[in-house]
Order: C-alpha cells, then sequence, then structure tokens
C-alpha cells in the first residue's frame, strides 16, 4: 500500500483509479470486517474513520445498536479539517461499543479480524481502523484513545499509532466516551504519516472548549538526528510477557546505537493507574451515555410510557460491556461512595500525573510497553477484569493528558507484532516525532 505521503502527489486521474481498487480490495476481504461501511465522500485522498466520529451525512453508530439508524448532521472537526488539506473521509470502521473495550469483539457489527493471525483479535476499541491499515485497505486511518484505543491496536496490527496531548485535537463531532481523557489520533504505516496527518487534523477550535488553541505544526522540523534522553523502566516492564520484554530490549539497543542517552527510572505500580482509570472513565461514560435515551439519537423502542420507553430502549440498545460500565460509573458517583471512590480517583489522577512531571525534569521521552502481551486469541480473556488489566500500560498517559506513539518493534515467533510506545511531554509533539522517527529508522521493521 502506498504511503499517506506518496499518495499526496497523486494526480487527480491516478486518486480515482487507486479509490477504485481499494473498494474491490476492501471487497474482497468481507471476513476481516474491518470497515462496516465503505461511502467515500469528495475527490481527496481515502482516509478510514471510525464510526465514533462524525462524517456529515453518514450513519455513525459508535458500534452500537442504540444509534442505529442515526445519521451525522454536521462533521467532526477533523473532517472538515482533512478535507481542507485534500483528503477524504472513505468508510467508517468497526470498532467496540462506545470505544468501552481492547478487542473490538463488543462491536453490534461483530468482531474484526486482526489480519496476521484470524484467530486473534485485532485490539481495541479502534480495531477496524488498525486492520484496516494493517491489511492493505487504507493508506491510513483516525482512530480514537480514551485509554489505549489507538496505541493498542496498533501494536497489535504491526503499525504505528498516535495519541496526541490532550486538548491538541479538537474533540467537537467525536462520541464521547470519557471527555477529560479522549483524543483523536492518526493510524498509519509510518511515523512520517502520523506526523503528516497529526499536523492535518491538530489545531484551533472554537467548537471544543478544551482545545489548546495551538497551531504549531510537527512535519517542517522533523528530525531524526536529534540526540535525545530517554527513560527506561526496567521495573515497570517487570509484568510484561518475555516477548514483549525482548522487544524492549531490541528497542534499547537501537536507541543506544542511535546515539541517544538511556537512564533507568521507576514509574509507580500501575494498579493504581487501572483503578483510578476505570473509576473515571465509568463515571464520564455514565453521564455521556445519558443522552441516549430513545427520543433524541437513532433507535427507539417504543414501550407503555414514556419512563418504560427510555428502559426498553437501554435495555436492548446498549450491549453487555456498556451496561456494566454505567452500572459502575452510576456507582462511583452515587452520595455515599462519591468520596470514597470518585475524589480518590481523581488525586490519584494528581500524583500519576506529578510522577511523570517528575521524570520528564530530566529526560525528553519515555520508552514503555503497549501491553503486556501481543494480541490475545479471541475469548481468551475470560473476564472483564482480565481485560481490564491488560490496560495497565496505556491508560496513565491519558490520565496524565500526555502525547505517545506506539510504532512496531518486532514480531514473536509466531510472527505476531509488537508494538512499543515513546511518551513525551505535554504539547512536545515534536519531539515525540523526532525520536519515533529514530527509533523507526534504526529498527527497520519489515511487515
Ligand atoms: N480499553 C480501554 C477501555 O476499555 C480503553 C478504551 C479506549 O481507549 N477507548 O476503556
Amino acid at each position: 500500500m502506498i504511503t499517506l505521503k506518496e499518495a499526496l502527489s497523486l494526480s487527480k486521474e491516478e486518486l480515482v483509479k487507486f479509490k477504485e481498487d481499494l473498494k474491490a480490495k476492501i471487497e474482497a476481504r468481507p471476513e476481516l470486517n474491518a470497515y462496516i461501511d465503505v461511502l467515500n465522500v469528495g475527490e481527496g485522498i481515502p482516509i478510514a474513520i471510525k464510526d465514533n466520529i462524525q462524517v456529515k451525512d453518514w450513519s455513525i453508530t459508535s458500534g452500537s445498536n442504540i444509534l442505529q439508524g442515526y445519521i451525522a448532521p454536521y462533521n467532526a472537526t477533523v473532517i472538515e479539517k482533512m478535507m481542507d488539506a485534500g483528503l477524504s473521509p472513505f468508510g467508517r470502521t468497526n470498532m467496540d461499543e462506545f470505544a468501552m473495550g481492547s478487542t473490538t469483539e463488543s462491536s453490534f457489527y461483530g468482531k474484526t479480524l486482526n489480519p496476521h493471525n484470524s484467530d486473534c483479535v485485532p485490539g481495541g476499541s479502534s480495531g477496524g481502523s488498525a486492520a484496516a491499515v494493517a491489511a492493505g485497505l487504507a493508506i491510513a486511518a483516525l482512530g480514537s484513545d480514551t485509554g489505549g484505543s489507538i496505541r493498542q491496536p496498533a501494536a497489535f496490527c504491526g503499525i504505528v499509532g498516535m495519541k496526541p496531548t490532550y486538548g491538541r485535537v479538537s474533540r467537537y463531532g467525536l462520541g464521547a466516551y470519557a471527555s477529560s481523557l479522549d483524543q483523536i489520533g492518526p493510524m498509519t504505516q509510518t511515523v512520517e504519516d502520523a506526523a503528516i496527518l497529526y499536523d492535518i487534523i491538530s489545531g484551533s477550535d472554537d467548537k471544543d472548549s478544551t482545545n489548546a488553541k495551538m497551531d504549531d505544526k510537527v512535519t517542517p522540523n522533523l528530525n531524526p538526528n536529534r540526540k535525545l534522553k530517554i527513560a527506561i523502566l526496567p521495573k515497570y516492564i517487570e509484568n510484561a510477557s518475555q516477548d514483549i520484554k525482548d522487544a524492549y530490549a531490541k528497542a534499547v539497543e537501537a536507541l543506544k546505537n542511535a546515539g541517544h542517552e538511556i537512564s533507568e527510572y521507576e514509574m509507580m505500580d500501575a494498579k493504581f493507574d487501572i483503578s483510578a482509570y476505570y473509576i473515571t472513565a465509568t463515571a464520564e461514560a455514565t453521564t455521556n451515555l445519558a443522552r441516549y435515551d430513545g427520543i433524541r439519537y437513532g433507535n427507539r423502542v417504543t414501550g407503555k410510557n414514556l419512563e418504560d420507553t427510555f428502559i426498553q430502549t437501554r435495555s436492548q440498545g446498549f450491549g453487555d460491556e456498556v451496561k456494566r460500565r454505567i452500572l459502575l460509573g452510576n456507582f462511583v458517583l452515587s452520595s455515599g461512595y462519591y468520596e470514597a471512590y470518585y475524589v480518590k480517583a481523581q488525586k490519584t489522577r494528581h500524583i500519576i500525573k506529578d510522577a511523570y512531571a517528575k521524570i520528564f525534569e530530566s529526560v525528553d521521552l519515555i520508552l514503555s510497553p503497549v501491553a503486556p502481551t501481543v494480541a490475545n486469541k479471541f475469548g481468551e480473556l475470560s473476564n472483564p477484569m482480565e481485560m481490564y488489566l491488560s490496560d495497565i500500560y496505556t491508560i496513565s498517559v491519558n490520565l496524565a493528558g500526555l502525547p505517545a506513539i506506539s510504532l512496531p518493534i518486532a514480531k514473536n515467533k509466531d510472527n505476531m507484532p509488537i508494538g512499543l510506545q515513546l511518551i513525551a511531554k505535554p504539547y512536545d509533539e515534536q519531539t515525540l516525532f523526532d525520536g519515533a522517527l529514530s527509533l523507526e529508522k534504526q529498527i527497520q521493521y519489515t511487515k
């Protein structure tokens, strides 16, 4: 598949032909279930769009039954910015329902397969976007990352996935999961493509009150030859599988060979991240999902009276994982438990943020695993708790609002990809991309 950088220099005629071929390729791989729909807007370079980002006049369902039939009334800001840059939304990709999950198994549309092994999950929640790029069915895609949903599927599928600093990319038109954590970001074949797409979708937007209103660009200044200070976390990686540890060692070697200064640090025990994240995310999700009442959006199941209509619509519209989180979110926000859970989680969130800030006083970047294992087999995570625990390496980045990029480093003996992430200071995307470019060059990962 051509890269985004290459696609930018295609002529109009070449692009038309390319899109026809792409459509045929997608139709030839229905079993992957990466796309929910191929629609195509405009004449630009085709980009796959996660099903929680609004494209005017397209269906948008966040992978849920409750939003069946809902048509987006306006474009998300990222879509407007993409179209201004000559890119076109091409199709909507599969995802875990309301972006809740790590496997894309909770989608109303059924599971998406990992292109490297159809017995394995593609990761989640942006599993459709990751599988599309990895299978050569998209030049690039947009995903959203609340607790790892861009970086983890990117790692499981052997592609690049980047989560911007909170506030860099407008959330206007993104279906909200947990508003203080959500960010849209690029999922691409190369680090340079991620930088290009990041530059296109980031920047000022008056329609999102949490937008940082910063318009600096990284692509013009990309420099893989900068010598950086990079923190590694020998204790933190102890919970990862041997495959991941081996890839980590390989990346450390590569970074040393590229001339970066490596030093060892310790991170807080990740078990605090899990608790703080799942309390915060479910509390916010409960509030955000209250709007799906069968009256204003999508599917309605008409009951005996208004209250029964709410109950029937929500009971039949939401899947099990979403219901579980609504229950948990209401519980942690309830008056008797608010102080004990929600307030405590917010305090923990500050401690996590401070722990990162402390490390960043003396380094430019942190090297971390993305997931404790390679992609698991379908049904392998036997209960929700196991799935939540598999998020240990991604969620603290969202809790602290930091930018991070996952890139492929190695494959294990079963030929499954392993991704690692670099994490940077808030708003220091330039250093993040420079470091990632250097690592990518040194590693020479082949698909
Ligand atoms: N797996 C995490 C969750 O289920 C993260 C999801 C996400 O980033 N959207 O909440």
